[in-house]
């Protein structure tokens, strides 16, 4: 098996545009640190302006050949692509786990969730079905197909370096669009990984255009507003997705949002205790915290609230916290020294206002950016603690007295990405799904990830949905054809 990339030689240092490897126009490049010892891993091209719009253009100039391609023939080059992930699993993983500090486990995971994009992509390629009726008048038939959307610029976070590729990159290449991705500046090198896989799966060059930036503002500004691009499908934080849908609309881009979550852990005084804190312990800590539907707030039935707690700060401290590629480990450092200061800010803050440290894991010594397992109790409702986007391994728990009371603090956010909910009484558990403000609810389960269900939020965190067939559907475009016979 050829690796897909060589530390020595710099492979994964440039950019790919039109199935090329090429340097940055200006000749400048940027520092990838691993973030668990501060060590460089690799200097990677700066793309520019001068870059998106070449990589803009071969994308454009690659998309009418990509789209009359048999749907079948897409699907066979991305199910191989699936088959190459599969194979190249522990090299990603590697990658992932030196470029942002997850853990072995962690990282096998996100290869295992990548890849089923490929696959499920590729299955639903064949899918893009259009519709047929009459008129309702009678005067003609209406035929409506499903086109692709075109060129497609993808823009991903730092936190599955992979699988928020994939998850874009798949459905776009199913339904016929070519696309330029522009990875987060912090992890460029799986996606750069990424690229060398599909180009031996067998895409065409210009299908597939890899642009790592630090000048993420202008370089996306100018994919944004070139003529040719048609899609915008972005992966971030609300912040930066608001800004990249003001820029958009100068230029009606389709727009597909994944933004930030606050998703709450709702606990009722019936749910069987033990499955909660395990449930607990995934949404919490799965990537360390650091995944948009990371259980952000646990809200819990004043009568159970102690037990929980003690339950739940015993497994969080009992986390081993260091370098992930000891494979030991299940808790890395945080993706830089920022992450930790606003972490430390948050807690200090919520301790100043009343909230009990309940529990602290060991605090790792640097130079890596960790940060100990954290439990608070008697968090006030409005403690701004609970409105904040944590990603990072702290859990403040708010007590309820009522059904309503707890519906109603889970819905106290403009965010409404995944909500989940315990209770031994599945009735119950789905009535309050259906008055929660979420777009993915997981009941008596902590994982909720399925590369075969809609994933998207609601309110500030986002547009859309990614995976499922609805997922196909964001890069296609209804036409309509009307007709006599
Ligand atoms: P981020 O918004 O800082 O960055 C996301 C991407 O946008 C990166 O590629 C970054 O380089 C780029 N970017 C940053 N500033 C930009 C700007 N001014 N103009 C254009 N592009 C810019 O987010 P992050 O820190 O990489 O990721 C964490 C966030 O992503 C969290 O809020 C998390 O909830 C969210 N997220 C959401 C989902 C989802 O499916 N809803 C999944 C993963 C992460």
């Amino acid at each position: 098996m050829t690796p897909l990339y060589d530390r020595s030689d710099h492979t994964l240092s440039r950019l790919y545009v039109d199935g090329r490897w090429v340097p940055a126009a200006d000749g400048g490049t940027f520092d990838v640190l691993d973030p668990a010892d501060g060590s460089l891993l690799a200097r990677v091209a700066n793309g520019t302006v001068q870059d998106a719009h070449a990589a803009v253009d071969a994308a454009a100039a690659a998309a009418a050949a990509w789209a009359s391609l048999p749907p079948r023939e897409r699907a066979e080059i991305l199910m191989s692509a699936f088959a190459l992930m599969c194979e190249h699993r522990d090299e990603l993983a590697e990658l992932i786990v030196r470029e942002s500090g997850k853990s072995w486990a962690d990282a096998q995971g996100e290869i295992t969730y990548g890849a089923e994009f490929l696959r499920w992509f590729s299955e639903e390629a064949v899918r893009a079905d259009g519709g047929l009726m009459v008129a309702p008048d009678g005067d003609k038939k209406i035929i409506s197909i499903l086109q692709p959307i075109g060129v497609s610029i993808l823009i991903t976070p730092w936190n599955f370096p992979a699988a928020m590729a994939t998850r874009k990159i798949a459905p776009a290449l199913a339904a016929g669009c070519t696309v330029v991705l522009k990875p987060a500046s912090d992890t460029p090198l799986t996606a750069l990984a990424l690229a060398v896989l599909m180009e031996r799966a067998g895409t065409p060059a210009g299908v597939v255009n890899v642009l790592p930036s630090r000048r993420s503002g202008q370089v996306a500004e100018a994919m944004l507003l070139h003529p040719a691009a048609r899609k915008l499908s972005f992966t971030g934080s609300t912040e930066v997705g608001k800004s990249l849908l003001e820029i958009a609309a100068r230029n009606v881009l389709d727009c597909s949002m994944e933004l930030g979550g606050n998703a709450p852990f709702v606990v009722f005084e019936d749910a069987d205790i033990g499955t909660a804190v395990e449930g607990a312990m995934i949404a919490k800590m799965r990537n360390g915290g650091a995944s948009c539907i990371a259980a952000n707030r646990f809200i819990v039935a004043a009568s159970i609230a102690s037990k929980f707690s003690r339950a739940l700060a015993d497994a969080m401290a009992a986390l081993r916290v260091g370098h992930a590629l000891d494979r030991s480990v299940q808790l890395g450092p945080m993706i830089n020294a920022r992450a930790v200061e606003d972490l430390a800010t948050a807690v200090a803050a919520s301790v100043a206002s009343g909230s009990t440290v309940l529990a602290t894991g060991t605090r790792t010594e640097g130079p890596g950016t960790f940060f100990p397992p954290t439990v608070l109790t008697d968090v006030s409702p409005d403690d701004p603690i609970l409105h904040v986007e944590l990603f990072g391994p702290v859990a403040p728990i708010v007590t309820f007295e009522s059904d309503t009371q707890a519906i109603e603090l889970a819905n106290a956010t403009p965010f409404g990405l995944a909500a989940y909910v315990y209770s031994g009484d599945l009735a119950r558990a789905l009535r309050t799904a259906e008055r929660l403000d979420a777009g993915m609810i997981g009941i008596n389960r902590g994982f909720i990830s399925d590369p075969a269900a809609p994933f998207g939020g609601v309110k500030h965190s986002g547009l859309g949905r990614e995976g499922g067939h609805e997922g196909l559907l964001e890069f296609l475009e209804p036409k309509y054809i009307a007709v006599e016979w």
